[in-house]
């Protein structure tokens, strides 16, 4: 599993996790750079200690940490659930999984070290600008963001 980039948003007060890669095919694609899974670096242990580190680092700046792509799903599956245990373990941070998947898609063991997931393909025709969920502006209307606490949907 490669990683693409990182970024900090200061919006949002989140490090953001660019995963390269996605089997996807949104029309209209808003990451077209992002599909390939050989850009960017091995997210390896190095790479992972580099990361938590600079969370750390920067820890009153940061609330949140985003995960997202490419498609995150779409990563091999042990890798992308040790990255997120990793990650929810080692910080004291809301983790936020952005996937083009329904919510059903996103299996029990990974819902129990997610805060948040957005769900919903990028739908070129659905393009809008008030679709605003936890303060979260989301490109396309048919977009949602699930809460979840202790694996469980906490509204809907
Ligand atoms: S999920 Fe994202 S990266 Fe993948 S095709 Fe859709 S818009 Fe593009």
């Amino acid at each position: 599993m490669n990683v693409a980039s990182t970024q900090y948003s200061l919006n949002t007060k989140s490090f953001e996790i660019y995963l390269s890669g996605c089997n996807g095919s949104c029309k209209g694609c808003c990451n077209p750079e992002l599909k390939d899974f050989n850009i960017g670096e091995e997210l390896d242990t190095d790479v992972l200690i580099k990361i938590i580190s600079k969370i750390k680092e920067f820890d009153n700046l940061i609330e949140n940490i985003w995960i997202l792509g490419g498609e995150p799903l779409d990563q091999r599956y042990e890798e992308l659930a040790s990255l997120i245990f990793l990650l929810k373990t080692n910080t004291s941070k809301k983790i936020w999984l952005f996937t083009r998947y329904s919510i059903d898609y996103v299996d029990e063991h990974l819902r129990h070290y997610i805060d948040y997931v957005k769900c919903g393909e990028y739908l070129e025709e659905l393009k809008c600008d008030d679709n605003i969920q936890y303060r979260v502006k989301l490109a396309t209307s048919n977009q949602k963001i699930y809460k979840l606490s202790g694996g469980q949907i906490e509204d809907d």
